[in-house]
């Protein structure tokens, strides 16, 4: 199988595939003031058929693991066709969402009937005021009802994602803890990443994912060795909880050396890294079937430009104006 290796000898065997800008939420560290057309995105997003032959194309150069996020992918009419397409490569084994849960309740059944395997949720707050704060959504409770639906649907562990800021959420760990105590949810704290459009509130809000670790390791929570085609959260576990704890610190020592992972972009562009600069263009070689073999090429020749690592410690946010952009 071909692999897709960069100058630093890193594997890539995970995509993450924004497939639409659109957004219903207006998280503060994302899209504050909501979902605005970007000037060059009026054109549609790929189509059904380009996601297609794009996953295609990842999935003959050893993709395993896809993931669909945006915006918020779930807006998409054609969602459960979309799974279908991507799972109808039969090398990519695992299809994950990540979504704000929104229509969750409604669709999860049939999400995984199409193929889904796997399945974030973006919860910032247990509280719902505060959920509705940070959201600009008055949805925490038709999101926990979606949170127990895909545990009916038959999902065996549910991810969430709670993007860490301080005196909001990072002090009401106990909380978040009582609530993983019976339930089998990997609660993954991402440390707040500054943005383009968010470095005021990066200033203010932002927290380390270790002020979490020095409290957790005295409770008896113990650090779980990294899967090849795991994501870059530090995962740990406590004999007495069915839940987990997740820490993502894109800001920690090395963060970029375990990097797995490549980004396309709503509109078709290939981004090496999430912090990068200007993507590469792929979807002039999406029209057809007959652009396969160019596509792979420009794919694996694009990844040789892939930087060692971001350059945020440096204030360096590259071209990226909020996460919905080219996806999270
Ligand atoms: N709309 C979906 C959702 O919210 O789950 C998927 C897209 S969203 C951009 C993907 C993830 O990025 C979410 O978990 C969100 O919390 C996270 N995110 C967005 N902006 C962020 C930021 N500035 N720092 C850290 N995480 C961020
Ligand atoms: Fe929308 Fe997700 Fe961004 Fe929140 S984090 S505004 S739900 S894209």
């Amino acid at each position: 199988m071909p692999q897709l290796i960069d100058a630093f000898a890193r594997k890539f065997y995970y995509l993450r595939l924004s497939v639409t800008d659109v957004c219903n939420f207006r998280c503060t560290y994302c899209l504050p003031n909501g979902y605005r057309p970007h000037g060059s995105n009026n054109n549609s997003f790929l189509s059904l058929d380009e996601i297609w032959r794009l996953t295609h194309a990842f999935a003959d150069l050893g993709t395993e693991k896809v993931r669909l996020t945006g915006g918020e992918p779930s807006l998409r009419r054609d969602f459960c066709d979309i799974i279908a397409a991507v799972r109808s490569h039969t090398q990519i084994s695992t299809l994950a969402v990540t979504t704000n849960g929104y229509r969750l309740e409604r669709d999860i059944a049939s999400w995984r009937e199409a193929g889904l395997t796997a399945l974030n949720v973006s919860v910032d707050s247990l509280d719902s005021r505060q959920f509705k704060l940070i959201t600009g959504q008055d949805k925490f409770r038709q999101v926990m009802a979606g949170i127990d639906a895909a545990f009916a649907a038959g999902f065996s562990q549910v991810k969430v994602n709670t993007v860490l800021m301080r005196n909001i959420n990072d002090i009401h760990l106990d909380g978040f803890l009582a609530w993983i105590k019976t339930r089998p949810i990997q609660l993954r704290f991402i440390e707040l990443m500054e943005t383009g459009d968010g470095g005021e509130l990066f200033r203010s809000r932002h927290v380390s994912g270790e002020v979490l670790r020095r409290q957790l390791i005295p409770m008896g929570w113990q650090l779980q060795p990294r899967g090849r085609t795991d994501g870059p959260a530090q995962v740990f576990r406590h004999p007495d909880y069915q839940g987990e704890i997740g820490l993502i610190m894109p800001y920690a020592k090395d963060f970029c050396a375990g990097c797995n992972r490549l980004r396309v972009s709503a509109m078709g562009d290939l981004h090496l890294c999430l912090f990068g600069e200007d993507g590469i263009p792929l979807r002039d070689l999406l029209a057809d079937d007959d652009g396969l073999e160019q596509l792979k090429a420009r794919i694996s020749g694009g990844l040789q430009l892939k930087k060692q690592t971001h350059f945020l410690h440096q204030g360096n946010t590259g071209a990226t104006p909020n996460l919905s952009f080219i996806g999270g």
